[in-house]
């Protein structure tokens, strides 16, 4: 953009700001190279100037500024999302989340933290206290839990406690509007949804409230099976069974395994894996499972024990961590979002396999989605040329697995194929300029003329 950026950041003092082009550059991209379509898209998208808040007084002078200049501005935590949600389409100004850190309180089931806390923090404080997340990203280590709730969707213990936006999961959150005087809303119950999921483009998250569970001695499990279909059949019995609990079940090809180098002493070659966190309490009644299920248990471990064997957490081979592994060795992989038919049938995913070609390796996540379990496959995709991954996508979906496009940047792709309206009607209220992340979405230029009420009109009774 051709604004003053010296200038700006004179106006934006004393909030710290980086200019340095590497390292602003850096500031601008987050995991969309995961897909070559956004790689291609994106990688020449960088920002202007980065502002670094370090209280809430700080963040209002940021927007005030930004306000001020009709600067783009774009909302940064962690950077580990997957589909340029935090890339500066646009260019402007980049405002990094991750001094706005401190844990505020912790209490008989939740927690509350300012929107740059890292989330493994957030997680080392509650165990401190008999307490963890009953939902957190297998990203924890760089995220922040303010990129979670504005990007994220579901994650580790989800098989347990649901997705993010089910009620009582985010209990509260407190997000400031772009204006010349900005100022706090919160949002409670079903409201927080109005925020949640939005990619930055409604507000600054400030603070959340976060459901928490009691603490559990989590023992980190992979079992092996010689088929797919069997580790799939023990995956969905062991996130059904009503004596073991869980906070993780996942299921992944064999040929995937091969990636897992760190593995390699430590579980079968050439089986199918299934990764789980299991209480210690439990242990006993999922070895039973494993061997009902005709499975093979090749490594349980303790948080203690993991730490004495050097071994990566079991959920770095989960959710989007399984693509990543691969990627560290071949960056001609990619992944698809895919739904699966409900209940969970190992004969559908049997049967979907050689349909598939030997350039799709499936992995399974388990989830409890509207009090059932579902699974997505979040599979590994040999990528040669956009018509072949669509051809895929095709595959899956005329086999009834509904495709969530991995490879789209606008808050309409995925999981929410069609205008969150909602969304849009607080972006009105708490963006009328159309400041944040606006690029992100496909809707808003179709919306942006009309009040907020007007665009409520428009949700679908
Ligand atoms: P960022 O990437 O920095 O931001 C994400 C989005 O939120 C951007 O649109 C940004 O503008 C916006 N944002 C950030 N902070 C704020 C704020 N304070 N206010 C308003 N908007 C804000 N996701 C899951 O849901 N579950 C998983 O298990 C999971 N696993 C992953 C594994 C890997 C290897 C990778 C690369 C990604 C994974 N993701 C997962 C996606 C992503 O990591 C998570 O959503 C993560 O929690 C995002 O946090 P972040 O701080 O990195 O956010």
């Amino acid at each position: 953009t051709s604004l003053d950026w010296e200038a700006f950041a004179k106006d934006l003092a004393p909030v710290e700001t980086i200019s340095e082009p590497v390292l602003v550059k850096k500031r601008s991209r987050d995991f969309f190279w995961y897909s070559p379509i956004l790689n291609a898209q994106l990688r020449r998208s960088f920002g202007d100037l980065v502002a670094v808040p370090k209280t809430t007084e700080d963040l209002a002078q940021c927007l005030r500024v930004a306000f001020e200049h009709d600067a783009p501005i774009t909302i940064r935590g962690g950077g580990t999302g997957n589909y340029g949600q935090a890339v500066p389409m646009e260019g402007g100004l980049i405002i990094e989340t991750t001094r706005m850190n401190r844990i505020l309180e912790i209490g008989e089931g939740y927690v509350t933290a300012q929107a740059g806390a890292n989330i493994e923090e957030i997680n080392k404080a509650l165990h401190l206290q008999g307490w963890e997340l009953a939902i957190f990203p297998s990203t924890q280590d760089i995220a922040t839990i303010g990129g979670f709730i504005a990007g994220g969707s579901s994650g580790i213990g989800s098989v347990a406690n649901g997705m993010l936006r089910d009620a009582g999961n985010i209990l509260s959150l407190k997000a400031m509007s772009v204006s010349d005087t900005p100022t706090e809303n919160l949002f409670e119950g079903e409201a927080v949804n109005h925020i949640h999921h939005a990619w930055g483009l409604n507000g600054v998250i400030t603070e959340v409230t976060l459901r928490t569970v009691p603490h559990r001695n989590w023992i980190g499990c992979m079992a092996t099976f010689d088929t797919y279909a069997q580790a799939y059949q023990a995956g969905y019995a062991l996130a059904l069974s009503d004596n073991i609990g869980r906070k993780l079940v996942s299921t992944v090809d064999a040929r995937i395994c091969a990636y897992f180098p760190r593995l390699a002493d430590h579980i079968r070659p050439e089986k199918h894996l299934m990764t789980s966190l299991v209480p210690a309490e439990d242990i006993d009644a999922y070895r039973a499972l494993i061997k009902e299920q005709g499975g093979s248990i090749d490594l349980t471990m303790s948080e203690d024990e993991r730490k004495e064997m050097g071994l990566p957490h079991v959920f770095e081979f989960a959710y989007n961590h399984t693509t990543l592994q691969v990627l560290k060795a071949d960056r001609s992989a990619t992944y698809l979002q895919v739904g699966c038919p409900t209940p969970p049938d190992a004969k559908a995913i049997k049967a979907l396999r050689p349909k598939l070609g030997d350039d799709v390796w499936q992995h399974h996540e388990f989830a409890l989605l509207d009090g059932e379990i579902v699974t997505f496959d979040l599979p590994i995709v040999w990528y040669t040329t956009t018509e072949r991954l669509r051809k895929i996508e095709a595959t899956y979906t005329e086999n009834g697995f509904p495709v969530y496009d991995a490879h789209i940047c606008m808050v309409e792709g995925g999981g929410l194929k069609n205008a969150d309206y909602r969304h849009l009607a607080w972006k009105k209220r708490m963006d009328p300029k159309g400041l944040l992340n606006a690029p992100k979405s496909r809707e808003w230029p179709n919306v942006k003329h009309l009040s907020p009420e007007d665009i409520e009109a428009l949700i679908p009774s």
